[in-house]
């Protein structure tokens, strides 16, 4: 149903003659004074309370009587007109079963068989006979291609998006010239999936590329209040520019407190959308081209987390026994009468005879890949079963439940490949909860092996206790550039630890804080693991590093059965999904680049902003829909009409020295320093073979307190330092040049 989608059925006659018609702009907003003034007060107060709107407006109306400064609703409502931006809303079952779209869009009651409950508010639809049909939930979809129209409204925005052709041309002169070898992995560009689909002819030069990301978020700490929220990442821009939140597309908004059962019924309108625009092409005025353009919209990649992934790929999830979430057909082992698989290469002592799990030791360097031609044929075996029992015996063997409603979108890498890991998951946050279990011997992992006699389980009673305050003093040698510093492990470990507090313990200080703590060959062991994700974690890698780090990943995996397992069979459950994932790491970095770069991370922050600008408690998924709605429309604009992005000015007092470096106060003024001898001489150092070195005086110099560099980050001078550094005060003299 996805790949039948067309345009015209989606849209009404007037919102489809603007979208099949696009043209430059016939004013710009920022010419009229009261238009821009109340745009920019709207965007600038937009984590704030509505009133507060309205208050700076009566502000302004009590100095300039009379002059059209636009109310709350007027300038909402002009920014719609003006963004081009379109909102769909879908009825859903209220328990979020399905939503009422696709095959499921005639129903007047959810098909689910514990359910049944009505689409509409019954008391309505009987005082109606019938005739009011008011949804009782709905969900809401911000269709693609009116928002990656407004991306080419303006030149400036128009160029950046020309970065993907520009570096697609550069990296494919470097292929060509290199025997087909990268040196450097430096953007998903330079991954060989997306080279090799402009290569064959999938991607041209004014196409627009796009990741479609998505995760539950929950909005609240101590109260229900799950959602679901998609995003559209453009590949189009530099990485630089593409992960900033003005350059992200918000895709969909799917209220909780339950999980969407059927996620893909809830995708289906975005999803179908984006197919009929594959079709048919979308037109769309090129800015900086100056001319209308034919863009084939290109998925390349669909991020998710594990539940959201199985769900969305159509495969048996994690607990299945090809369980891999990228397909790869790795056979994984089940305790006696267990139904949960696991991916241990080696064969538990006594599973010689065991019904399903008697296969030799896998070689972990002869793992298999995911294989679309596999995929197409265990497919097909799937659905066309003629019983429910070789249905089922199917689905064990294949590792696959279902078709994906991602088969119904025409352009793009192909099942299962468009499927990505997930850095910020499976190595930081899956991988931090498996070795805690093991180190602090947690019960649910204890359970039946005995912990008396784990080497490695060294986080319990006082021990556990100092470690955790070793961790919260780190925090006073870290830049401030590092962000927040993680918390007390001990005690906030299992309450709302962030993902990026385990990134930085575990592996920013975790070969310190563990030296001397976890024995040997344990500790390692450990920094075998530390030493390969900070690789695949670094922003460009280098093609020789990258073959490390898969050396390492793959000792790491093997060593994890051999130290921790032991092929005890009551110890099978040590080896988790993230175990495995882990050998996929290098590859995978040379299939799409930088792990990074299409990790979860970009949506864990839209989700942190979009709910740091909740108002109301009493209604949050209506509010988080608004805020998403305002993003798409702000966003738009801003592209669009890009003046009215705020350019954030240098702080006063600062000199700028060129290249990118900054002098920041505060400056020593009073009067001017003398040096000493040893400063004079590394002066003279310093200025000899400068141009115009003889005009600076080396004796009397004005001090500064900081410098920003051209990595934004800032060092700060011992002088000032010293003087303001208190116990817990950070360090920030550690800065990268
Ligand atoms: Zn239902
Ligand atoms: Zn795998």
């Amino acid at each position: 149903m996805v790949r039948e989608a067309t345009l015209v059925s989606q849209f009404s006659p007037e919102e489809l003659a603007v979208l099949q018609d696009p043209r430059p702009h016939e004013f710009n907003p920022a010419d009229d004074p009261y238009l821009k003034y109340s745009i920019q007060n709207f965007i600038d107060l937009l984590g704030c309370a509505q009133d507060r709107y309205a208050a700076v407006r009566e502000n302004y109306l009590e100095l300039h009587p009379g002059t059209p400064v636009l109310s709350y609703d007027q300038v909402k409502r002009r920014l719609r007109n003006l963004s081009g931006i379109v909102t769909w809303e879908d009825d859903m079952c209220v328990d979020g079963h399905i939503a009422f779209t696709g095959p499921y869009a005639k129903l007047e009651r959810c098909p689910h068989p514990d359910c049944g409950e009505p689409r509409y508010d019954q008391k309505k639809l009987e005082a109606s006979d019938g005739l009011l049909k008011v949804p009782r939930k709905v969900f809401t979809t911000f269709p693609v291609g009116p928002q990656v129209q407004a991306r080419r409204q303006s030149p400036e925005m128009a160029e950046k998006m020309s970065y993907r052709w520009r570096k697609t041309q550069e990296l494919l002169q470097e292929r060509n010239g290199s025997g087909g070898v990268s040196d450097v992995y430096d953007d998903i560009l330079s991954g060989e999936a997306y080279l090799t689909a402009v290569e064959d002819g999938s991607i041209g030069e004014h196409d627009t590329v796009l990741m479609l990301s998505i995760d539950g978020a929950q909005l609240y700490q101590n109260k229900q209040s799950d959602c679901w929220i998609y995003i559209w990442i453009l590949l189009d821009l530099g990485p630089d520019e593409r992960y900033k939140i003005r350059n992200i597309l918000p895709g969909g908004v799917i209220p909780g407190p339950n999980a969407p059962g059927n996620i893909e019924s809830f995708l289906f309108p975005g999803l179908s959308h984006l197919s009929a625009l594959q079709k048919e092409g979308l037109r769309v005025w090129d800015a900086y081209h100056r001319k209308v353009i034919i863009s084939v919209i290109f998925l390349l990649l669909v991020l998710a987390d594990a539940v959201g992934m199985a769900e969305i790929s159509g495969s048996v999830g994690h607990h299945g026994r090809k369980g891999c979430r990228l397909l790869c057909g790795l056979v994984g082992r089940n305790k006696e009468r267990g139904s949960h698989y696991y991916p241990a290469l080696q064969r538990p002592f006594g599973f010689e005879t065991h019904r399903t799990s008697s296969h030799p030791d896998v070689d972990i360097n002869s793992l298999p890949d995911a294989s679309p031609a596999q995929y197409r044929q265990d497919l097909f075996d799937v659905i066309t079963s003629r019983t429910k029992r070789e249905y089922e015996r199917r689905r064990f063997n294949a590792g696959i439940a279902k078709p994906s409603i991602f088969d119904g979108i025409p352009r793009t890498l192909g099942l299962p490949t468009c499927f990505a890991g997930d850095l910020m998951h499976q190595p930081v946050i899956n991988m931090a909860s498996l070795l805690f279990d093991l180190w602090c011997a947690r019960p649910k992992i204890r359970s039946p092996d005995s912990s008396s006699s784990w080497p490695w389980a060294i986080l319990t009673g006082d021990v556990w206790e100092t470690h955790g305050k070793v961790v919260a003093n780190v925090a006073k040698y870290l830049p401030t550039s590092f962000g927040r510093p993680p918390r007390n492990p001990q005690e906030k470990i299992s309450s709302g630890y962030k993902a990026w507090e385990f990134l930085y313990y575990l592996y920013g200080e975790g070969p310190g804080v563990f030296y001397n703590l976890l024995p040997q060959p344990y500790y390692s062991h450990f920094c075998k693991l530390v030493r390969a994700i900070r690789i695949i974690y670094q922003r460009s890698v280098l093609g020789e590093q990258l073959l490390l780090a898969n050396k390492l990943l793959l000792e790491w995996c093997f060593e994890f059965e051999e130290l921790y397992c032991k092929r005890n069979p009551d110890r099978l459950h040590f080896v988790r999904q993230c175990v495995h994932s882990l050998t996929h790491l290098a590859k995978e970095t040379h299939r799409l680049g930088p792990l990074s770069l299409s990790a979860q991370w970009t949506m864990e922050r839209v989700i942190g902003i979009l709910g740091s600008h909740l108002r109301q408690p009493s209604n949050p998924y209506a509010n988080l829909t608004a805020q998403a709605q305002k993003m798409a429309h702000i966003n738009a604009m801003v592209a669009m009409w890009p003046s009215f992005e705020r350019k954030k000015d240098d702080p006063r007092g600062s000199i700028d020295l060129g290249g990118g470096y900054l002098l920041l106060g505060p400056k020593e003024d009073s009067y001017p320093h003398r040096t000493t001898p040893t400063e004079e001489r590394a002066l003279d150092v310093f200025c000899s073979g400068h141009q115009d070195s003889d005009d600076v005086d080396r004796k009397f110099i004005h001090r500064w307190g900081r410098l920003r560099l051209p990595t934004e980050q800032i060092a700060r001078s011992r002088w000032k330092e010293l003087e303001r550094c208190s116990d817990m005060a950070r360090t920030d003299r550690n800065v990268k040049v």
